[in-house]
């Protein structure tokens, strides 16, 4: 099923402008911090603001929202400052109380979006709106959390069948196990396919929850415009450090106000965008290559404390030229060269060596 004839998300002004940008604390917490933060956003220019009113926790405990009260602070920061306003919403009674509230653009959220029974019971409430409020809802389908890229179409799919026509994707990152630099790894390959099976839905990007930490979403933010996205939605808390919710990950709005100052849009120079695809594709492998060195030298210091235990010595060299021998034919089988796998073997083995040493030491 194909999804076209789309409305543009927004309005003339707002979309000239690229990318559409979308700014608000992770979580609206107060009335007064909500207007705090869009009054301070509103003056480096944001249009749009964001703010979770229900926020899906991984564990219980946490800062699980302020709820429908918090959509009347909404509706003050639209009737103060002209901005629109968005939140995510995970269920029938979230859409309708959204709706109700007057907000203008709600996300289906990651862990939604990964349930089709969830967001079917969305569409469906979409469905069942008076024309008028239908066509002018913008709604947001946000990556489900697994990277599974059908599932993303199918939720993108099920709200368009529900004749939602401003219809747009989030692209958040995706879960994955272990130590990571990013809290949720991009794989920008997933997006890029999106875009070429989808080619009319937007895609916005979501440095804050694919990073989980401040200092990458420059960085995060110019790829993605380099990558042709279409927009940005970035959290932002007067104070972030005492935030509930998702603290690591928000900037003051001068922070965001530099940030977005500071993106190139490349978007002209149409000859360099497969370069720069393929540039992404590298700086993604190179992640994955440290991730990779990271989690082997952990386990050679696991082997270095078994050896200590054990009095064994740290260097076995039958065990060192085995490696190398099994890796270099391996090597001749991908196409790389002998010399190049040896270098970096040795390299490797030399890290590991002297991590051992220290651990033997101690
Ligand atoms: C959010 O935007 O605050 C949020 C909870 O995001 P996600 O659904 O991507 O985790
Ligand atoms: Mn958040």
């Amino acid at each position: 099923m194909n999804i076209d004839n789309l409305e543009p998300l927004f309005d003339a002004d707002i979309m000239k402008k690229r990318p559409i940008v979308m700014a608000g604390p992770c979580s609206a917490e107060s009335e007064q911090q909500v207007l705090e933060a869009a009054r301070a956003l509103k003056e480096v220019g944001v249009k749009i603001f964001r703010a979770g009113v229900w926020k899906p926790r991984t564990k219980p405990g946490g800062f699980e929202g302020i709820g429908a009260p918090a959509l009347e602070w909404l509706a003050t920061v639209k009737r103060e400052t002209g901005m629109l306003t968005s939140t995510e919403v995970a269920n029938k009674r979230h859409l309708l109380d959204a709706v109700l509230a007057g907000v203008d653009i709600v996300w289906i959220g990651a862990r939604t979006s990964a349930n089709p029974f969830a967001v079917q019971e969305i569409a469906d409430t979409l469905a069942s709106l008076p024309q008028e409020r239908r066509d002018n809802l913008v709604v947001l389908v946000k990556n489900p959390v697994n990277p599974d890229l059908e599932l993303w179409i199918g939720a993108l799919q099920r709200i368009y069948n529900a004749g939602i026509r401003r219809l747009g994707a989030i692209h958040r990152g995706f879960t994955s196990y272990g130590k990571h630099i990013y809290r949720n790894p991009p794989e920008w390959r997933i997006p890029i396919e999106l875009h070429r099976r989808l080619p009319e839905v937007p895609i916005i990007c979501d440095p804050s929850h694919i990073g989980g930490k401040r200092e990458l979403i420059a960085p995060l933010s110019q790829q993605a415009l380099d990558m042709g996205f279409d927009g940005l939605i970035i959290e932002s808390h007067c104070n972030p450090d005492c935030a509930l919710s998702d603290k690591d990950q928000q900037v003051t709005p001068e922070v965001l106000g530099a940030i977005l100052y500071s993106l190139a849009d490349r978007r002209e120079n149409v000859s360099t965008e497969s370069l720069t695809q393929l540039r992404q594709q590298i700086d993604h492998i190179d992640d994955e290559l440290m991730e990779l060195l990271s989690r082997r030298m952990r386990i050679a210091r696991d082997i270095g404390c078994y050896k200590k235990e054990h009095d064994m010595p740290v260097v076995q060299q039958g065990r060192y030229g085995d490696l190398m021998q099994r890796r270099v034919e391996m090597a001749q089988k991908l196409d790389l060269s002998d010399d190049f796998i040896r270098n970096i073997l040795a390299a490797i083995h030399e890290e590991s060596v002297r991590q051992q040493l220290e651990i033997c030491s101690k």
